[in-house]
């Protein structure tokens, strides 16, 4: 028989909503089941990048009685420790992840897809801006907009 190395170990998302449940806490706010299942929408959602109205939607399935205005304040009140990024990809609603996911953005025009970019990747072009222009970037969550791969003109089909 082979046993887990770690039994009582919850699993990874159950671990990290917990993590930023305490920081909430510890911050004086209050763990309501709303919030609870707000944050764990959060870390659940595949693309990492959903809006204000489409996690209020997506918690309002299991927890109906949990009303926009709370989905709004509890994405605030994150935002506000440091939990949560609130990125403007330029088209729609700003989308929220969590802030120590860093890469930066591809956005399509066309379709709204984004497609997530290494931050290692332009580093050094971010590096040479700086340096010859003075600008200080936000350099975790860039947002580059242009037509992905299926929305291209004259893709091969
Ligand atoms: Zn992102
Ligand atoms: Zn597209």
């Amino acid at each position: 028989m082979i046993e887990s190395p770690h039994p009582s170990q919850p699993r990874p998302v159950d671990a990290a909503v917990e993590a930023i449940l305490d920081e909430l806490r510890a911050d004086g706010g209050r763990i309501t089941s709303g919030r609870r299942a707000i944050v764990r929408s959060l870390l659940s959602a595949d693309d990492h990048h959903v809006t204000a109205d489409e996690l209020a939607s997506r918690v309002q399935v299991d927890h109906p009685d949990v009303n926009r205005s709370t989905v709004y304040r509890t994405l605030d009140a994150l935002e506000a420790m440091g939990v949560l990024s609130r990125i403007s990809l330029g088209t729609g609603g700003a989308v929220y992840h969590l802030a120590d996911h860093a890469h930066h953005h591809l956005v399509c025009t066309r379709c709204r897809s984004v497609v997530e970019v290494q931050p290692g990747l332009l580093g050094p072009v971010m590096d040479q801006l700086e340096a010859q222009t003075g600008f200080s970037l936000d350099r975790p969550h860039v947002v580059i907009s242009g037509l992905c791969a299926s929305c291209r003109p004259g893709k091969p089909s």
